[in-house]
């Protein structure tokens, strides 16, 4: 009995030194991946923005050589980089032999491939990856004015929102309701209709309304101090409303004549024949249209392989200066293209992306380097520094960039030009009531009449009877 405690005893003692928390589990796993690491590992790279770049000094830099620097950190390896012999990705040829990174993984010339390298089945049977540390899909390149855009005949209304022009003609109509009533109102404004035709009909003051916004000042102008309230404000609000206008129209025309083409997906590539569109040959990206089995990305591979000595690029920078020099979309990971939208303002890529996929790290088949890289990708991408890294190298440097972001002004925009004409129109038509009831008050001492009967008298003579009305009443018994 004792012996067999004792036994239990030491065999619990040992798991618990093994297993000492996750920590000492994760060390001894590094420990025994450390040692599985050559000491100094030969790197291939491939030269594309901005993942690995000449820089001044002729060294390389970019993402892919960052996140280099950061695994040799975490995994504690040094390393020696080279820019793929041939510039290319890694594609099969009929013989069955490998070009570019993946062939030189294959022939041992290099331990590891740190570039975008898209995984994919094939080069999966041929080589080994680690989880990717980005991902994208296929996206259309594209020059912003390949195309007419979006002009069109009434184009001039575009600088406001459908809300707006609902609000402005709404304003208008109650402002010159409005300056139709002080007319009435104010004692100011109405002489004696019977000696004096009144000014401020309703059709004069539409008339009136429309010279501000004109910068005419229409006739006739006002004389009491409520109807000047009406007219000051309305100027405001006519000249805030032109001054948004302007501008908005300006970087409206600015905006379309730079406008993206009419081609948001790649239906709509298909459907027109003014760009030429094509890929990078033997990609990733031509393969995926090669085997895919969706009608419209089958008949984009049949014009693409149809075309492909005019349409195929032999590299991405070729395929973007196709774009910006002639009618040509060119497809491709988004993520490459983000960046040079990004640098040149003259790009963009449309939103439709199709057929997501990931970058991962390479080394040879079964490799034991792709745990520890997996690992070490994970905890960068853990830890926020991928995120960070995307950030660094992504940024945008476009400064016209805002210009494709242009929108119509909306009510909200101008909701403070608004409050105050509101606030504008309610004090003129009280002051125009204080004005009427003074008036009313020195008409009820003269003529010895209550001050009520004086001011529905002042009213009936304003909104009531027509003069010929009242002369008619008078002469009859
Ligand atoms: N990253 C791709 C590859 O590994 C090349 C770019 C593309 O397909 O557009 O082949």
């Amino acid at each position: 009995m004792d012996k067999s405690f004792m036994l239990l005893l030491a065999v619990a003692i040992l798991w618990c030194g093994c297993t000492d928390g996750e920590g000492n589990a994760g060390d001894l796993f590094k420990e025994r991946a450390k040692r599985q690491i050559p000491k100094t590992v030969t790197v291939t790279t491939i030269l594309e923005q901005p993942f690995a770049m000449k820089g001044e000094s002729e060294a390389l830099e970019g993402y892919a050589i960052d996140l280099l620097a950061e695994l040799a950190q975490s995994m504690g390896f040094n390393y020696t980089l080279h820019v793929v012999k041939d510039g290319k990705y890694g594609a099969k040829d009929q013989e069955g032999n490998w070009n570019g990174m993946v062939g030189e993984i294959i022939r041992k010339e290099a331990d590891l491939a740190v570039a975008p390298l898209t995984i994919t089945v094939v080069r999966e049977n041929a080589i080994s990856f680690s989880t990717p540390f980005m991902q994208t899909g296929i996206g259309i390149l594209l020059k912003k004015d390949a195309t007419s855009g979006g002009s069109y005949l009434f184009g001039f209304l575009s600088p406001f929102s459908k809300e707006l022009w609902i609000g402005i003609i709404v304003s208008y109509l109650i402002t010159s309701l409005c300056l139709f009533l002080v007319g009435r109102l104010s004692p100011c404004e109405w002489t004696d209709p019977s000696n004096e035709q009144n000014k401020f009909t309703f059709l004069n003051s539409l008339w009136y309304g429309i010279g501000a916004f004109t910068l005419q000042g229409a006739e006739p102008q006002p004389k009491a101090l409520s109807a000047r309230i009406i007219a000051v404000i309305w100027w405001l609000f006519s000249i805030t409303l032109l001054a948004a206008y302007i501008g908005s129209f300006a970087s409206y025309i600015n905006n379309n004549t730079n406008s993206a083409p009419n081609i948001q997906s790649f239906e709509d590539l298909l459907k027109q024949d003014k760009i030429e569109f094509g890929t990078l040959r033997n990609s990733s990206t031509f393969n995926f249209f090669k085997n895919s089995k969706n009608p419209t990305y089958r008949m984009i591979y049949e014009y693409m392989d149809k075309k492909k000595d005019q349409v195929l690029v032999k590299s991405f920078s070729e395929g973007v200066q196709r774009v910006r020099k002639s009618n040509y979309a060119y497809l491709g990971e988004s993520i490459s293209q983000d960046f040079v939208v990004a640098k040149h303002c003259d790009l963009v890529r449309v939103p439709e992306v199709i057929g997501g996929r990931g970058y991962g790290i390479a080394a040879e088949l079964d490799s034991p380097l792709i745990r520890p890289l997996t690992i070490a990708i994970l905890e960068q991408f853990e830890s926020g520094n991928l995120e960070y890294l995307r950030q660094k190298w992504w940024e945008n440097t476009c400064s016209a960039q805002t210009q494709g972001d242009w929108v119509p002004v909306q009510p909200h925009t101008l909701g403070g030009i608004f409050l105050i004409l509101g606030i504008g129109l309610g004090l003129a038509l009280i002051i125009s009531i204080i004005e009427l009831v003074c008036k009313s008050k020195s008409s009820a001492n003269q003529e010895k009449k209550s001050c009520c009967s004086a001011f529905s008298d002042e009213m009936g003579h304003r909104f009531g009877k027509t003069p010929n009305q009242e002369s008619l009443e008078k002469v009859q018994p």
